[in-house]
């Protein structure tokens, strides 16, 4: 965690999945650089430990599932009535679902995944623009693509990739019709990170992690952290990035830019 500079003080912050991994570093991260933080996510133990050590001064958590848009409303509701505002949203919740190929596809695999990864996106900025857009903030919406957005990086993960690719077409499309009201709408796209989510997606342990996904990108002696995510969505939230929208900052270590001979 680089040194806390207060870049988000005075800020409101919502971060769906913000229970464990990449959306747990965020919702931390924010809350050293000033950020009032809502800690969204359908794991309530969790979610509520991670208020517990940021402190309840900083932090707050609401219950959402994100495939239920009136959860969502409900979430923005919440954070609007509770703080007063909303600045920043992260709409990082996402699942990897099982492992799913075109000609083997079972369709409520897919379902799922979409449901979770691209129609929670879709409710997320719906909402979260529509409280910004009432009370005349000019807000910033970040979010969590992949490099699967980018490339089909595993062809046995169908649904996911589908679903990150169409991540990227959401934050376009809401960059276009936001940017009228001076809200920016950008996503970070991660190449592998060790979380609940991708050990247990990928089948692999914990160790094996490394060897098979982080040795892939072009640099070498850095591995990819949750905590390197949280720095590039801080500066997608904060000012110094004030003319940046419908951009995809793909933070992978060059992985989706070289192809071996
Ligand atoms: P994770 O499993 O550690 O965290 C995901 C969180 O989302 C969990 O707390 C989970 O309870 C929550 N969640 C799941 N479904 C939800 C729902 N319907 N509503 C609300 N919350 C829900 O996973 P992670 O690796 O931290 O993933 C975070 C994001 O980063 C995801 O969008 C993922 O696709 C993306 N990503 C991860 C990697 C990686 O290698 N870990 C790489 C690229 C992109």
């Amino acid at each position: 965690m680089s040194n806390p500079t207060r870049r988000l003080h005075g800020k409101v912050a919502l971060i769906t999945g913000a229970a464990s991994g990449i959306g747990e570093e965020i919702a931390r991260l924010f809350a050293a650089n000033g950020a009032f933080v809502v800690v969204a996510d359908i794991d309530d133990k969790l979610g509520q430990q991670v208020v517990a050590s940021i402190g309840i001064d900083q932090a707050s958590f609401f219950h959402c599932d994100v495939r239920d848009e009136k959860q969502v409303e409900e979430m923005v509701s919440y954070t609007v009535e509770k703080h007063g505002h909303l600045d920043i949203l992260v709409s990082n919740a996402g699942i990897s679902g099982s492992s799913s190929t075109i000609l083997d596809l079972d369709m409520s695999n897919f379902d799922n995944v979409m449901s979770t990864n691209v129609r929670g996106v879709v409710a997320t900025i719906k909402h979260a623009g529509r409280a910004m857009v009432k009370q005349n903030i000019r807000g910033s919406i970040i979010c969590i693509a992949s490099t699967g957005a980018q490339i089909a990086v595993n062809l046995s993960y169908m649904s996911y990739i589908s679903s990150k690719h169409a991540v990227l077409g959401v934050v376009r499309t809401s960059c276009g019709e936001l940017g009228a009201y001076g809200i920016r709408v950008n996503c970070v796209s991660p190449h592998g990170v060790a979380t609940a989510m991708s050990i247990q997606g990928l089948k692999l342990k914990a160790t094996e992690f490394e060897e098979v996904v982080c040795s892939k990108a072009s640099l070498k002696g850095v591995t990819l952290k949750a905590s390197h995510i949280a720095e590039a969505t801080l500066f997608l939230a904060s000012e110094e990035s004030v003319y940046i929208s419908g951009q995809d900052l793909v933070v992978d270590g060059g992985y989706t830019v070289v192809k071996p001979l």
